[in-house]
């Protein structure tokens, strides 16, 4: 069953039924064909430039879906001065309010879900399964921290007969920078766990999916969230990503995208900053699984399918490099192949399509090349067939490597590096992939527990999945990050993470 429900309270989109799935269709094919404007919001305006460019589908490049307008310097400008001069009131604002416009917020997600689902097929080329996961990630992340925030502000009973209040209270002004494989979950989970917590937010989302972010930044301010508290900004990194970093009002970054922009973004604000600004990060991973002789080797089969394949492989938490302990390796590897042919690679439109497109034309290229690089030096150990050029296709293969070292950097797609290894090689394995520096998911595939507790321990990464695949962590039951290069936590949908975008502050 494509449509798996997570979450009792975010089951948003009721579908476990094949009436209910063609009826969420039919629900969601009108959205196909319309027109869609976009632009910035500032203090509550739409603000039209004469920057404007089409915007066209992944998946065909016939299709377009609208036009954006793009922000420029005095839109940034005005959004950061109508921040500043708010910000002390949204502080003041009771968190039972801001706790309040969150949940409403929740429930225009789940009333504008066809129109969202169908513009994360368009724009983000994400197939209908994985739009009414990240719905659900969406809803679930607007609840869990409009009830988080609820508990933040306490009162406790001292020994002397009074009582000290523990606050926290927003830090200022947030930028939120979100990448476009998550358009509709990230970019509502930062942006929600900032304004709950007090501050105002300047939101610059991936260029790649302005068109999400506009229909979202309409509903952020439907739910009540004041207009001079959530700016939208759209635009690329180089131009206007800069833009926004330089300005001298910022209190808390909350960036999600690859290690090499967090670290531009990081050396860039250590030359400009005025403030002392916080960064969470949330990066890239060169994530592994380790499959043993002991494991349940066609429910690994599917795990590693649905892990390194499925989202066209544009999960951070996807996986990459497998590891196979030799005397299984050929039987699993028959598995996989067998399993990769059955992949339906395609437009998302349809329903029965298991792999999108990636991106844009840069990120197939790349993909393309590394993949040709790798059939060079004879790694290639199975590539599906390709029967559609037009769209930005890349079809599942598999790569053959003798270390994981021959890896320099995250392959954001969907190519699988397999392994085969010696159990006594096992100490050399942990230290080469603890040496690559990414710390985010690992799987774990076995039946023996020592060697799953001795993996975990030795390991080091932000989330361990075992003997299941290693994408799809849920708010609230499975926080979710990385460290090292994967980030700095504290883990998105986790206790930590709106303290981490507070003040704390004691009162007696
Ligand atoms: P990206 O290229 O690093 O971009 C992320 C965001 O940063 C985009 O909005 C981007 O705009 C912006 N940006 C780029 N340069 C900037 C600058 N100088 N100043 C301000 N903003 C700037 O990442 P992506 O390609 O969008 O997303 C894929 C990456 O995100 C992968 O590495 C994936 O692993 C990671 N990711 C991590 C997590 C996690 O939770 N750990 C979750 C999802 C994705 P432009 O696109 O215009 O450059």
């Amino acid at each position: 069953n494509i449509f798996r429900p997570y979450r009792d309270n975010s089951s948003g989109v009721d579908i476990n039924n094949l009436s209910s799935q063609m009826k969420l269709q039919q629900n969601v094919i009108p959205y196909l064909s319309c027109y869609f404007n976009a632009s910035s919001i500032v203090a509550g305006k739409c603000l039209d430039s004469n920057n404007r460019i089409e915007i066209r589908s992944p998946y065909d490049p016939e299709k377009i879906i609208g036009k954006v307008a793009w922000s420029n310097e005095d839109d940034v400008k005005m959004a950061f001065k109508s921040a500043v001069n708010f910000k002390e009131s949204w502080i003041q604002t009771p968190i039972k309010t801001k706790s309040k416009m969150a949940s409403d917020l929740a429930n225009l997600i789940e009333e504008n879900k066809h129109e969202l689902i169908a513009l994360n097929i368009m724009e983000a080329g994400k197939t209908f399964s994985d739009s009414i996961d990240e719905i659900r990630e969406a809803i679930d992340f607007c609840r869990f921290y409009a009830s988080e925030v609820m508990q933040m502000e306490q009162d406790f009973p001292t020994l002397f007969n009074d009582k000290i209040t523990y606050k926290y209270q927003g830090k200022g002004i947030c930028v939120c920078i979100s990448p476009w494989n998550f358009p509709i979950a990230i970019f509502i989970g930062q942006i929600v766990a900032a304004l709950v917590t007090g501050n105002c937010v300047i939101a610059k989302p991936a260029p790649q999916t302005s068109v999400i972010a506009f229909k979202l930044g309409k509903l952020i301010l439907e739910a009540g969230f004041p207009e001079h508290a959530f700016h939208l900004l759209l635009g690329d990194g180089v131009s206007l990503g800069n833009k926004i970093i330089e300005q001298n009002n910022i209190d808390q970054i909350v960036f999600t995208g690859s290690t090499q922009t967090a670290l531009h973004i990081r050396d860039k604000i250590a030359q400009v900053e005025t403030n002392m600004i916080d960064i969470i990060a949330e990066t890239g991973g060169l994530n592994v699984m380790v499959v043993d002789s002991t494991a349940l080797l066609e429910q690994a089969a599917i795990d590693i399918i649905h892990s390194a394949f499925y989202s066209a492989g544009q999960r951070c938490s996807a996986l990459r490099v497998l590891y196979i302990q030799e005397d299984i390796y050929q039987k699993l590897i028959d598995l996989i192949i067998g399993a990769t042919m059955l992949l339906k690679v395609g437009s998302p439109e349809q329903m029965n399509t298991d792999i999108g497109p990636v991106i844009d034309k840069q990120a197939q290229n790349m993909l393309l090349t590394h993949i040709e690089r790798m059939k060079k030096l004879g790694k290639i150990i199975y590539e599906q067939e390709q029967f559609n050029n037009e769209g930005q296709f890349v079809y599942p293969t598999i790569v053959k490597l003798d270390s994981i070292n021959e890896l320099t950097h995250e392959i954001f797609g969907p190519v699988l590096h397999v392994i085969s290894y010696k159990p006594n090689s096992l100490g050399h394995i942990i230290e080469d992939i603890n040496n690559q520096g990414y710390g985010l998911t690992l799987g774990i595939q076995t039946r023996n527990h020592i060697l799953a507790n001795y993996l975990e321990k030795n390991i080091k990464v932000g989330n361990t999945y075992i003997n299941r695949n290693q994408v799809g962590a849920v708010v609230e039951s499975q926080p979710f990050g990385g460290m090292g290069k994967s980030g700095t936590g504290p883990k998105a949908g986790g206790p930590l993470y709106l303290k981490e975008l507070s003040k704390k502050n004691i009162n007696l």
